[in-house]
């Protein structure tokens, strides 16, 4: 929904799983022969040979390949010498906090993305959707994390949020803020001088994400996918772990272009939604506009607009 007006309507299965369970389900499915050890690394040593991490107040453990999957921290990667290059300092701020009905009525939809109403604003879109027994709202903004309308969000979400959205509770009910409003501040950053001897950064460790974009998860499991299958059999077919080896994941292809379109998402969001110039004015125009049809057409003849999404589009407008 935007301006209080349906764009869209899709049907898509959710899961409603929250990322801890999500992530205890898949340690659950660990095979018995590998050693897992739960605890803060804090300290990294890495060489051509063999790897060595220091967990706290459970000694070391070493290994011949170290993959840093630490996300969007930088202690220890410092500590191994890898820099960041900024790409957009301060991209976005994400707000996330869990929603009931006021009263005893349930949501008018299950799930729902409510886009921004105005530039001024700079919220790209509120995702509510289930997760467990409650409704779990995330907020997409690009605003300066300063402002005096993200300390008013933390302390009065829900005026905050019918002030900044007026058509949110006819569209979706009324609500009541569960708990406290979490919030994530994000720069985009890309590792530089990555390429050392024994050690291999993956998903945001090598590069941050933004969440409005929604393409931190692929990327991630690109770069798991090509670890697994295109490098690290080779890699540990001969002997050593020597820069040269790591270097061939870095540039591989399809690694290369997950990561380019990342970061092109997360620009094209940011401008989608706060640019005012003529161009990004009819660009948004166009955008809102193609989906509104594209409903429309799908009502009418869902076979035709099938034939329509498969035609070409550029990879941007297409996704969010
Ligand atoms: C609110 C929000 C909504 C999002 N929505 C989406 C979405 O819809 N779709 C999407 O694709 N992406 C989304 N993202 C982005 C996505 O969550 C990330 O891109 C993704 O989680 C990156 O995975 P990762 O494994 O690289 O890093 P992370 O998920 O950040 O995991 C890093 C892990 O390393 C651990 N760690 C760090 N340092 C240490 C240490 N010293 N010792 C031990 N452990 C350590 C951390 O505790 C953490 O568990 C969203 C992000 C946020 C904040």
């Amino acid at each position: 929904i935007r301006k209080g007006r349906l764009l869209d309507r899709t049907h898509a299965r959710h899961y409603g799983i929250f990322y801890d369970d999500l992530v205890n389900a898949m340690r659950a499915a660990l095979p018995e022969n590998v050693r897992f050890i739960a605890g803060r690394v804090n300290a990294l040593e890495a060489g051509a040979e063999r790897q060595r991490v220091s967990i706290l107040g459970q000694g070391d453990v070493t290994a011949r390949l170290l993959v840093l999957a630490t996300g969007m921290g930088d202690i220890l990667k410092r500590d191994l010498g890898i820099e960041r290059r900024f790409v957009h300092q301060r991209q976005s701020l994400t707000f996330g906090f869990n929603l009931r009905p006021a009263g005893a009525g349930a949501f008018r939809h299950s799930a729902l993305t409510y886009y921004g109403e105005r530039t001024s604003d700079g919220i790209d879109y509120l995702n509510l959707f289930p997760a467990a027994d409650v409704t779990r709202a995330n907020l997409f903004v690009f605003r300066d994390h300063r402002d005096p309308w993200v300390k008013a969000l933390r302390e009065q979400p829900k005026e905050t949020l019918i002030d900044t959205l007026p058509g949110l509770v006819k569209a979706f009910g009324d609500f009541e803020v569960m708990d406290k409003v979490e919030s994530w501040l994000t720069d985009i950053t890309v590792a530089e001088n990555c390429v050392k001897d024994g050690v291999v950064l993956i998903g945001d460790a090598y590069q941050t994400s933004c969440p409005a974009a929604g393409t931190g998860v692929s990327r991630l499991l690109t770069d798991v996918e090509r670890l697994c299958k295109a490098h690290v059999p080779q890699w540990l077919a001969s002997p050593g772990m020597a820069a040269a080896k790591i270097a061939a994941f870095y540039g591989d292809p399809a690694k290369l272009a997950m990561d380019a379109h990342g970061l092109q998402l997360a620009d094209f969001r940011r401008r989608l939604t706060i640019e005012n110039d003529l161009r990004w004015r009819a660009r948004r125009h166009l955008h809102f506009s193609r989906r509104r049809i594209m409903h429309g057409i799908n009502r009418l003849s869902p076979g035709f607009a099938a034939r329509l999404r498969g035609l070409k589009r550029p990879r941007l407008e297409a996704a969010t």
